[in-house]
């Protein structure tokens, strides 16, 4: 293909809206892929993107589409996430991109990450086409989110597609409008290669395999290269395509969006962002790097068994390298022993990652409750970030605790904004700005502290609103508030796996439903174990575990015996995620206690 045949664009949406779908028709339309080698949403290839039906990884296949004018062309599609937590990644397909399709659901309208994705794109330079997706639905208002896309994002919507990604209506006109409104990549074949790598995974049998754009030059098989921040350099020994698997095709020339493998071994030496160039005829300059990850959310990752330290280390390399918003560093707990504290995009994020951890890489994790990082300032006029809430100093050490706040920015039909509002006091938000979207539906604006938002925020804000309402949010900085320390003993010990830092108008609560909650969640022992919560060294609740009764596995006897192994099996299966801490077992949903808490 020559350059201005090449399109590469991105399909920006909501999550629901129909990103993945439309992907799928596209496939099926250019005929990439026969109707029965589709299995269904390609593109969301991960187990766990397809339980949960959320596109988290990037992924990037070639079309090849003969449009009406009678040419051939070659279009890369890159996929972005949808979630909230992700819009980093959606940052990265974008610098690889010269278009987006912006798909809107018809019956929904412009939703939260509509609008931050919008911007994203516009930040970016992309050509936006805008799709009216469902328009198949009979709830569908296409006029009326035609209107929304106009006055809230001030995009001309003449030439809007309406579509549907279900029955394939207006699929082939979404494809000319690609070939027709989206400029080719630019970029010079002859120039000295410069290419940026927008993600990459780890092959057993291939080593590191970076994903990238090449933007000048070329890049092939046998030739040797540079990465540009490392000065690292080694040969490529295969260059190719996803077509959608990757295809061999020994070169990748300006504008065209592959991957190369050169036996790297070493999951450290390829960083998302960095850029690719010959060592030969280098590049001056590397390519402009774009938005970079930032960790949101901490927390620690304990082997259940000592001894799988290693292999967590490992999985966290391995993990991180298809992961580059994925931070760790070694951890030390009293209680817990070896681990690491992990650092995330957001909830989701972390959940996604645990759940990877265990299934990908069979192991057994405890994990502790997530916290945001807050900034600290000491008398001795020290300031410093604490990752883990044990690490903070002592009070009378303090001049001041800072904690990050988000801008909140809320989509909601006008019914529901009491309760928006009603809960987003409640978290210790600060009303920013109100606005009509159309007269049914309202956009709010909230600074809010993101430890609020970590915990049940967006459940809450599902629930209270019918699940109607859409919320994005943004890092606004850091503030001082009246922060304090609460800390958990068991049997008379710190546990500082449990350590927390709370809003002193939140704490007592906190500690007292939290000492309650344990209690019931760490099962009898040997002996008493006393429960308690602190502030500095003040108890403020106080709760006993019981002393095993005796008779707890006589009663299993003179049953019948079938029940009883299962009894034991249960109780083997149950003991895998208890942590033996000095001499009291603890279960994990212990460490996750205070996320149950209001
Ligand atoms: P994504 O989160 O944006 O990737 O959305 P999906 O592609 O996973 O679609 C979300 C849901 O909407 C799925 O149940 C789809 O089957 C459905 N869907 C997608 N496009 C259409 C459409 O054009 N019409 C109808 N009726 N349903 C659609
Ligand atoms: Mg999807």
């Amino acid at each position: 293909y020559s350059r201005d045949r090449i399109r590469n664009f991105c399909i920006i949406a909501h999550i629901d809206h129909g990103k993945s779908t439309l992907a799928d028709r596209l496939l099926e339309y250019t005929g990439t892929l026969t109707e029965r080698e589709m299995d269904e949403q390609v593109l969301d290839q991960m187990d766990l993107e397809r339980e949960r039906g959320i596109t988290i990884k990037l992924q990037a296949v070639r079309l090849s589409y003969k449009a009406k004018d009678g040419q051939q062309y070659l279009l890369n599609l890159i996929d972005t996430p949808g979630h909230v937590d992700f819009s980093y990644e959606v940052s990265r397909s974008l610098a690889a991109c010269e278009g987006a399709l912006l798909v809107v659901d018809a019956a929904q309208g412009i939703e939260a990450q509509t609008l931050a994705n919008v911007y994203l794109a516009l930040e970016h330079d992309l050509e936006i086409i805008p799709v009216i997706n469902k328009v198949d639905l009979p709830s569908a208002e296409p006029e009326r989110v035609k209107k929304e896309i106009e006055e809230v994002i001030g995009l001309d919507t003449g030439d809007a597609v309406y579509a549907s990604a279900k029955t394939g209506l207006g699929v082939e006109e979404i494809l000319e409008q690609i070939v027709e409104k989206i400029p080719p990549p630019k970029g010079e074949t002859d120039a000295p290669l410069s290419a940026l790598i927008f993600d990459s995974h780890y092959d057993p049998y291939k080593g590191v395999i970076a994903y990238v754009r090449v933007v000048n030059g070329i890049i092939k098989k046998g030739m040797n290269i540079r990465l540009m921040s490392t000065c690292k350099e080694m040969e490529v020994n295969e260059v190719g395509m996803f077509q959608p698997a990757m295809t061999d095709t020994g070169v990748l020339n300006a504008g065209e969006v592959g991957y190369f493998a050169a036996s790297i071994k070493n999951v450290k030496d390829i960083q998302v962002g960095d850029t690719v160039t010959g060592t030969e005829r280098p590049a001056a300059q590397p390519l402009p790097g774009y938005r970079k990850a930032v960790s949101m959310v901490f927390c620690g990752l304990y082997p259940v068994e000592t001894v799988n330290y290693e292999d967590l280390r490992d999985a966290l390399e391995k993990l991180k390298l298809n992961d580059a918003a994925l931070v760790y560093e070694p951890e030390t707990s009293a209680a817990l022993g070896f681990g690491f504290r992990c650092g995330f995009l957001g909830l989701l994020h972390m959940e996604i990652v645990q759940e990877r951890l265990e299934r990908e890489y069979n192991l057994l994790l405890i994990t502790t409750a997530p916290n945001v990082v807050y900034q600290v300032t000491t008398t001795s006029g020290d300031v410093f970030r604490v990752e883990n809430p044990h690490n903070l100093p002592p009070q009378d050490l303090l001049v001041k605790i800072e904690e990050p706040f988000i801008k909140a920015t809320i989509m909601v039909p006008k019914d529901f904004v009491g309760g928006v509002m009603e809960l987003c006091q409640e978290k210790r938000g600060e009303f920013k700005n109100m606005e009509y979207l159309s007269p049914e539906r309202v956009m709010l604006i909230y600074e809010m502290p993101l430890s609020e938002i970590i915990f049940d925020y967006y459940d809450q804000l599902k629930s209270r609103t019918k699940g109607y309402a859409s919320l994005d949010y943004d890092l606004a900085g850091y503030k001082e508030t009246d922060l304090v320390k609460l800390d958990i003993l068991i049997g008379g010990e710190v546990m500082d796996a449990l350590s927390m830092i709370v809003h002193k108008d939140k704490a007592y609560y906190r500690g007292r439903a939290l000492v309650e909650r344990l209690r019931k969640l760490i099962p009898r022992q040997m002996f008493e174990i006393p429960v308690q919560a602190s502030i500095g060294n003040k108890v403020i609740a106080r709760e006993n575990i019981k002393a095993m009764r005796k008779d707890v596995l006589a009663k299993c006897y003179g049953g019948d015996i079938t029940r009883k192994r299962k009894l034991l099996e249960k109780q083997k299966e149950g003991k895998k995620r208890m942590k033996q801490v000095g001499n009291v077992e603890i279960p994990q949903e212990a460490f996750m206690a205070v996320l149950s808490i209001n």
